[in-house]
């Protein structure tokens, strides 16, 4: 899928195509060079979950569309989340996730970030440790740092089924080095069945496709790289 591809869909779909076009034209034939503060000033900074092998980019779990309405279902896999308690819920924890969701509507996000993943990334990279898309125009943009960082694997998981359905009726699919997964609602839920990548939580039954191994090493992925894998259909996270 080529820049053109999107400049023309972008205005068939919202009439966004020169802002867009400005982008993708700006960075990728321009190339101006963007300095570390600059792009720090407008993205903040990226993550780095203990768990991973690659740097994150994370967004406060309370803004999360799909899961705030899901953390009020018992039985549901954003019941107790994570990102919604210990050294998140720190003031100055909240005010850099928020910075971060605002810096999406930055005119020079697409830039800023695309810089960020090439200086601090080596191959893999993941979206929205907490927090989760907000938008189609959100998910655009992610799609374009992905186009911008070709060497380098995106995985984003999501509850936001929606939005990717959207974005695929317009676009058809996403860039190459792009994983986008959807989750299950619901604990020992199958995985959802529109979708070419998906992911489970699984607690009383079996795991449904791929087993994530992390319980069994230290809560760490180390060589496992099945998250970021277009042959691992469906990856199935152990509930603690
Ligand atoms: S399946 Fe592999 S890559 Fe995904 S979270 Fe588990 S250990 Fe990490």
């Amino acid at each position: 899928m080529g820049l053109l591809h999107y400049n023309i869909n972008m205005e068939f779909v919202n009439g966004n195509y020169y802002s867009y076009y400005y982008y993708c034209f700006y960075f990728n034939y321009y190339k101006k060079v963007m300095k570390l503060q600059e792009a720090k000033e407008i993205v903040v900074s990226l993550g780095r979950a203990g768990k991973m092998p690659c740097p994150t980019y994370n967004t406060p779990a309370k803004l999360c569309k799909t899961g705030s309405k899901l953390r009020k279902v018992k039985g549901s896999t954003c019941h107790g989340c994570y990102a919604m308690k210990g050294n998140y819920l720190f003031p100055s924890v909240q005010q850099g996730l928020q910075k971060r969701f605002d810096a999406f509507k930055h005119e020079r996000f697409v830039e800023a970030m695309s810089f960020m993943v090439n200086r601090y990334a080596t191959t893999h990279f993941r979206w929205f440790d907490s927090g989760d898309l907000d938008s189609i125009s959100m998910l655009e943009k992610i799609a374009m740092v992905c186009q911008n960082t070709p060497h380098i694997q995106h995985w984003l998981p999501t509850r936001e089924a929606k939005i990717v359905k959207d974005y695929l009726q317009i676009y058809k699919e996403f860039p190459s080095n792009l994983l986008v997964r959807v989750s299950s609602p619901m604990i020992d839920g199958e995985p959802l069945k529109s979708f070419d990548y998906t992911s489970t939580v699984h607690h009383e039954e079996k795991a449904k496709g791929h087993d994530c191994p992390s319980r069994f090493q230290d809560n760490k992925c180390l060589d496992c790289r099945a998250c970021w894998s277009k042959e691992i259909k469906n990856v199935s996270y152990h509930k603690h």
